[in-house]
């Protein structure tokens, strides 16, 4: 049974894989001239690579996990040490540890929090860990009637103090969603935090050893090809053509480089690609289906990526770290962290800049020059100086529309995998599963929907879609 996949994200690529797994044919057709999506990267003229987002995996990634391991490229991913890193604003560089010993949860992060004592008093955790009791007491039901809350509300609500925001959740709610407490829905930040203290590694990070569309996103091809599946790239879907009876007859792919549009058949159709296009792409009819109007609760949030050469070695940390600066989120020193970007002389630092929506449409030179006044607080020992490192080069990737904005009230618009219409499905990290807009959630979704598929065909039988010889007539 053919299956064609608009989108050749995680989520698309997971899908493909797991419907191999099952013994379908996918087709995936992904729009651009590179596979990824939104862990898409390319390299530059002096082959280097930069990429549209600096990726972090967690312990807490079990369907990821899973997926690499049934690729046998378990050993592409670097784990660092368990601990937590943070800059502390009011000390230039200066660096504060959360480290996480390898004791039993909830007491690994427990201990880490107590351990601490550079961002909070201990009044200031007893009553921390006294609001987070409910999270951790009445599950994962409690953390989500929260998506009526912002981080900020809830933390005030179970009176927790303001410098456990500042210090600790802005920090956590940038990297995690790209917006801040005051936007985010809480649910999202006590999703994470309850993983990280039911599971003993879950907050244990680790980065790919080079660039994830080498890395990550080519041994799912290699493996979806000699499972039988089809990979091609500048294939973007243009339309979806509906038969008379509202079901999907085609996908109408544009003819790129003056090239005519190809109309590609299958038995089964998925939509793997964002949740902005797809709401572009929605066919008329389907525009009043309650199921598809759900879509119009979900928008993308803008990000932008920065990638610095400088001609010295600035730092030898080799993890993630929290900037908990208000212009930058999470970085980290990709010399160090990342084996195919190894310099043992210069640091290549890599920067997620967010909330982005100030700056998403400032000249990259301007974001440059703000982000340079950073690192005058991130490493003072080497700028402002008589003579401060040089950054010999930049490359700025700025993507308007990423992952769904995690805004309260957003969950009850993440729509399922299977749709009204019976040869149609839905993936991607938008759509409903247990965890954000990650790449865990991607591999995640894509994973469902084969399950829903193959749950939806063997339901049917042949009834899913026109049988293979009508289709030949198409
Ligand atoms: C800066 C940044 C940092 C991030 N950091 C992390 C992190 O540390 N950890 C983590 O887990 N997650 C992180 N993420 C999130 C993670 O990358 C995404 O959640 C995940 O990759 C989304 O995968 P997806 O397949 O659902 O969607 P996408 O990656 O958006 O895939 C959709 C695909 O559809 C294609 N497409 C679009 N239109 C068409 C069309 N008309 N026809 C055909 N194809 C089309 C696109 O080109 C794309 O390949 C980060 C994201 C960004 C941007």
């Amino acid at each position: 049974m053919r299956v064609a996949i608009a989108g050749g994200g995680l989520a698309g690529l997971a899908c493909a894989k797991y419907l191999v797994d099952r013994g379908y044919q996918p087709i995936v057709l992904e729009g651009r001239d590179v596979l990824g999506g939104l862990v898409a990267a390319w390299k530059d003229e002096d082959g280097d690579w930069y990429e549209t987002g600096l990726h972090a995996f967690f312990g807490a990634y079990p369907n990821m996990l899973q997926l690499m391991k049934e690729l046998g490229i378990e050993n592409h991913l670097q784990w660092k040490q368990h601990t937590l890193i943070f800059n502390q604003p009011e000390k230039p560089g200066v660096l504060s540890r959360f480290d996480v010993p390898d004791i039993p949860p909830p007491f690994h992060i427990i201990s880490a929090i107590l351990r601490n004592n550079d961002m909070l008093t201990w009044e200031q955790k007893a009553r921390f860990a006294v609001g987070l009791l409910p999270a951790v007491i009445r599950g994962q039901q409690y953390v989500e009637d929260m998506d009526r809350y912002t981080l900020l509300e809830w933390l005030q609500r179970q009176g927790i103090d303001e410098r456990v925001n500042s210090d600790i959740f802005i920090a956590a709610s940038k990297a995690l969603t790209f917006i801040n407490p005051d936007e985010v829905s809480a649910t999202i930040t006590l999703t994470a935090l309850n993983r990280f203290l039911r599971e003993r590694y879950g907050s244990k990070i680790a980065f790919l050893d080079g660039s994830p569309t080498e890395r990550l996103c080519q041994p799912m091809v290699d493996y979806i090809v000699a499972g039988g599946g089809e990979v091609h790239l500048n294939k973007p879907l243009k339309e979806i053509q509906l038969a008379e009876d509202g079901q999907v007859n085609g996908f109408l792919i544009r003819g790129l480089n003056g090239a005519g549009d190809e109309f590609i058949s299958a038995d089964v159709y998925v939509s793997a690609v964002s949740v902005d296009v797809m709401k572009v792409l929605l066919p008329n009819p389907w525009k009043c289906v309650p199921f598809f109007q759900q879509l119009n609760g979900l928008e993308g949030v803008p990000v932008i990526n920065l990638h610095l050469w400088f001609d010295r070695k600035l730092t030898d940390v080799d993890h993630l770290l929290f900037s908990r600066s208000p212009l930058l989120s999470v970085y980290a020193d990709m010399s160090n962290t990342c084996k195919a970007y190894a310099d043992s002389d210069r640091s290549m630092l890599e920067f997620v800049l967010a909330p982005a929506k100030d700056w998403i449409n400032q000249p990259d030179t301007e974001i440059i020059a703000a982000t340079m006044e950073e690192l005058k607080r991130l490493f003072p020992q080497h700028f402002g100086t008589d003579q401060p490192a040089q950054l010999r080069k930049y490359k700025v990737v700025k993507t308007p529309r990423s992952v769904y904005t995690a805004s309260p009230g957003r969950q009850s618009y993440r729509p399922a995998q299977v749709t009204p219409i019976k040869n149609f499905f839905l993936s991607g990290s938008y759509t409903q599963q247990k965890y954000l807009g990650s790449m865990e959630g991607a591999v995640l979704s894509g994973k469902l929907t084969a399950k829903a598929i193959a749950e939806r065909s063997h339901s049917l039988g042949s009834n899913l879609s026109k049988s293979s010889s009508e289709k030949a007539l198409v």
